[in-house]
Formats: C-alpha cells, structure tokens, sequence
C-alpha cells in the first residue's frame, strides 16, 4: 500500500462529494488515511466497519475514502459528539479508535475563530468574508499537513466489533400499512406498528 494514499486529485474528489471544504471534512481525511494505512484498503463490502462518534462533516470522508458507508451498514453513528472513530477489520478483528486530540493541528489563528463565530451570529462584511476565506483554508491545509500522530491520540476501541449487517424481512405497520423492517416493529395491544405509529397511538 502507498505510504500517502490520499493525493491531491483525491482530496478534490471528496472535497466534490461533500460539497466544501473545511476543518471537520479535513480532520475526516486524515482519519480514514490512518485507517487505510493500519486497517485496509477502501472496503468494497463489509470487510471494514467504522464507528464514528459524531455524525458532522468529517464522516463524508470516512464514508468516501474507507467504504464504510452508512447505506452498507458497515457505518456505525454513536451520537456522542466526539471527534473519534474506530475501525475494525474483519478478516482479524484488528481495531483502531482514533480521538481528535485537542489543538492538534495547532493552536486555531485567533482571528479566525472570531471570524467563524460571528459568522455564525451574523452576517460578515464582504471583506470579512474573503478573510475568512482564506484563514479557513489555511486551517484546512493546516490540518491536512499535521503528522497522523499530533492529530489524533490512538486509543483501546471501546466495544467489541459490530456484528455484520443482516437482510432483514419487512412487515406492513397494522396502522399506516407502511412496509417496515422487523426489527423496529413495535407491539402495541396485540398489533404490530411502526415506531411513528407506535409513538402517536401511545401518547393517546
Ligand atoms: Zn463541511
Ligand atoms: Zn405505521
């Protein structure tokens, strides 16, 4: 495997699917270069499953660089709101949890900051905005050019590996006589719904 498989012509290419560019889809990169590097290579099925704890820009990366998609079911969302993700491979369970470490990529240019958070009050001058601009892209290329190592701390994975994803069969709901998966089929006095259904007859 090349030392360095994120190029320049790939980083446009995830950059297109996600829309922009910025910290998080820059700190995702990184993430997914880490697990290429250590776990294996873009999981054509299953063979890879990641578990990402916050479901902000930087999973499009991981989705588009790993394999691990959401769709496949080899993406798994903890909502914790924490810049970490796990990979597992499953050929040998080997796992790695990647944590964002504080400041990793240095300390952020203040001017920066104060810019990105008026932005999300108010709207910025235009001159403000091309400043903003260009000290955003220089943390993204801040990020991208940081060792793997001062970004992220590797750490124990937390769980154990997630079992594969299942074909599951579907059921209508007995209220709305939408198709819904076994699974998340509830039992309400003697019917089986789906959870909005569950959810609205319950508060009856
Ligand atoms: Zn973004
Ligand atoms: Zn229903």
């Amino acid at each position: 495997m090349p030392k360095k498989p994120i190029t320049k012509e790939v980083i446009q290419q995830v950059r297109a699917f996600h829309g922009h560019m910025c910290p998080g889809l820059a700190m995702g990169i990184r993430a997914a270069e880490a697990a290429l590097r250590e776990i294996g290579p873009h999981s054509q099925d299953e063979e890879v499953v990641a578990v990402v704890e916050t479901d902000m820009c930087g999973v499009d990366a991981i989705q588009f660089l790993t394999g691990c998609t959401f769709g496949k079911g080899n993406l798994i969302h903890l909502d914790y709101g924490k810049s970490a993700f796990t990979f597992y491979r499953r050929s040998d369970g080997k796992a790695l949890r990647l944590v964002a470490r504080p400041e990793g990529a240095g300390r952020p240019d203040p001017e920066w900051q104060r810019l990105r958070e008026k932005w999300g009050k108010e709207a910025l001058a235009p001159e403000e905005q091309e400043r903003f601009k260009v000290l955003h892209e220089a943390r993204c290329r801040q990020i991208l050019a940081t060792p793997l190592e001062h970004l992220f701390e590797a750490k124990e994975p937390q769980g154990k590996m997630p079992q594969p994803a299942r074909i599951m069969d579907s059921l209508p709901c007995e209220e709305c006589g939408e198709l819904t998966m076994e699974t998340r089929i509830r039992r309400f006095r003697g019917r089986m719904l789906c959870i909005p259904c569950f959810a609205r007859l319950e508060q009856r």
